[in-house]
């Protein structure tokens, strides 16, 4: 072991107390270290372990004589525990799972739809090894990407063409720019929207290189108002879903149907921009009615799109839909190359277009459908059951069932909620605001509320698993504080 030389204190003790100290490869042979090198690579392990020793070194010749055991096996176990503590670290990633006991099912800060286990299975699929992606297996030759949805959408949707995207903002200004550069897109009044993350419709009209042309009033349009200014040299008609707001009371709009067969008579496109694109009409489900895809093609939509990401309960894509025609300039479009999406979307998309092959697997395998669908009734049964499990916890916390109202978030269903339940926990001995941030600093993030000086846990987004791991952190929390 080297040192300076020259210290105050005994040359002869700073030299033996450091002896103790194991060397890089003494620790290497640690039996745990094996399963680390899987874990960080060998490299990052070397310096893990240099770094570690460094560190009591230095701390030793600073003064710190308690940092240094008496014996070496000691010194070891010491480093052992520090190099655990810092491979974890280095293994811990920032984008990460977390539990969401908002109720929001879509909540767009936590990354909207969850993925069905089929999906997530198919996505694993078809990056552990190399893909058909752009190859068609029967000829033996070059495929098209976006082939390998074709089958199951136009069989979902009676769509002729379909091409995905990035994601439906990507869609809506990809549509646009093909089909109307230069030319003016009309669009109501009351249509203008702006979704989260300044999606303005009439920036993204000019961003495409169209003209807005607005018409009628916020609150009412008429066909008569489309009817006065649509001609042949129109670029679109577009209708854009009020996803995020309502307009209630004197209100409204012209159906799909009379504006494609105005499109129609002016041989020009309609194209709506569905938002959500909804496959399964969820009214009996205590949500408002809108309008399916299905539906909308039937009205005679040239374009649909919608988000992958949204009640689809997909991963986050845009999905544009139609006229053969059509599709096939937007594929032409140089944009959409710029647009384009990976394998894993393309796979994770086919694997939840399968799912609505059957109504009734898809309402139970996506998890969206499911959070939405799921009764008051089946949820207060879940509450009073946790309530129960988590009281035998004798956790200095009060605990009662607390009626909520779960938002479907994402930009969905403006005005809509659903009753809910929610578990409420007030803490006895600590502060509902440490409370909170201590669930958010588990390993796993628990995201609550707060209302009424009180944490509100809503059932409807917490699944089984995520309750046993919320119930493990409340007692290591309760825990710590009590032995502090
Ligand atoms: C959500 C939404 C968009 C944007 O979709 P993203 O997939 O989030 O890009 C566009 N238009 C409407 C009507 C929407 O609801």
């Amino acid at each position: 072991m080297r040192k300076k030389s020259g210290k105050e204190k005994g040359e002869e003790v700073t030299k033996s107390n450091l002896a103790l100290l194991p060397s890089v490869s003494e620790l290497l042979k640690q039996p745990q270290m094996a399963y680390y090198q899987t874990v960080i690579g060998q490299l990052l392990l070397i310096e893990v372990i240099r770094e570690s020793i460094n560190l009591k070194r230095q701390l030793f010749l600073l003064g710190n004589t308690k940092v240094l055991a008496t014996t070496k096996e000691e010194n070891i176990h010491n480093l052992m525990i520090e190099i655990s503590r810092k491979v974890k670290e280095k293994q811990t990633v920032n984008l990460k799972r977390v539990i969401n006991a908002t109720g929001i099912v879509l909540h767009t800060n936590l990354g909207r739809a969850i993925l069905p286990r089929k999906v997530q299975e198919n996505i694993v699929q078809v990056t552990s090894g190399y893909t058909n992606l752009e190859y068609d297996i029967d000829k033996g030759q070059r495929g098209s990407r976006y082939d390998h949805l074709l089958t199951i959408i136009k069989e979902l949707t009676g769509a002729e063409d379909a091409l995905v995207v990035n994601n439906n903002a990507a869609a809506v200004l990809l549509v646009l720019d093909t089909l109307a550069k230069n030319k003016e897109v009309i669009v109501s009044r009351g249509e203008l929207v702006e979704i989260g993350g300044s999606f303005r419709i009439p920036n993204v009209i000019q961003a495409s290189g169209c003209i807005l042309k607005e018409v009628g009033t916020t609150n009412k349009t008429h066909y008569y108002d489309f009817e006065e200014i649509a001609t042949e040299n129109t670029g679109a008609i577009l209708k854009v879903h009020t996803s995020n707001y309502k307009i209630i009371g004197f209100s409204q709009m012209v159906e799909s149907k009379k504006l494609a067969n105005l499109a129609a008579s002016k041989g020009i496109p309609y194209v709506e921009d569905l938002g959500s694109g909804l496959f399964i009409d969820l009214s009996p489900y205590g949500l408002s009615h809108e309008a399916t895809v299905n539906e909308t093609i039937r009205a005679g939509a040239d374009i649909v799109t919608f988000s992958g990401d949204k009640i689809l309960g997909g991963p986050q894509a845009g999905i544009i839909i139609g006229k053969k025609h059509y599709i096939n300039q937007i594929k032409k479009n140089q944009l959409t190359r710029c647009l384009r999406v990976d394998k894993m979307v393309l796979g994770a998309l086919e694997a939840t277009f399968k799912l609505y092959q059957d109504e009734a697997v898809a309402l139970n395998a996506i998890p969206t459908l499911k959070m939405l669908t799921t009764s008051l009734r089946t949820l207060e049964i879940t509450a009073e059951n946790w309530q129960a499990q988590l009281e035998k916890k004798k956790l200095p916390i009060e605990i009662n069932l607390f009626p909520v109202r779960s938002q479907v978030g994402g930009g969905a269903y403006p005005g809509d909620s659903l009753k809910s339940i929610a578990l409420q926990l007030i803490p006895s001995d600590m502060s509902v605001n440490h409370l909170e941030h201590a669930m958010r600093m588990q390993d796993i993030p628990i995201i609550t509320r707060i209302k009424e000086e009180s944490i509100l846990l809503d059932v409807r987004t917490i699944s089984e698993e995520d309750w046993n791991y919320i119930v493990d952190s409340l007692v290591a929390i309760f825990h710590r504080e009590g032995d502090s």
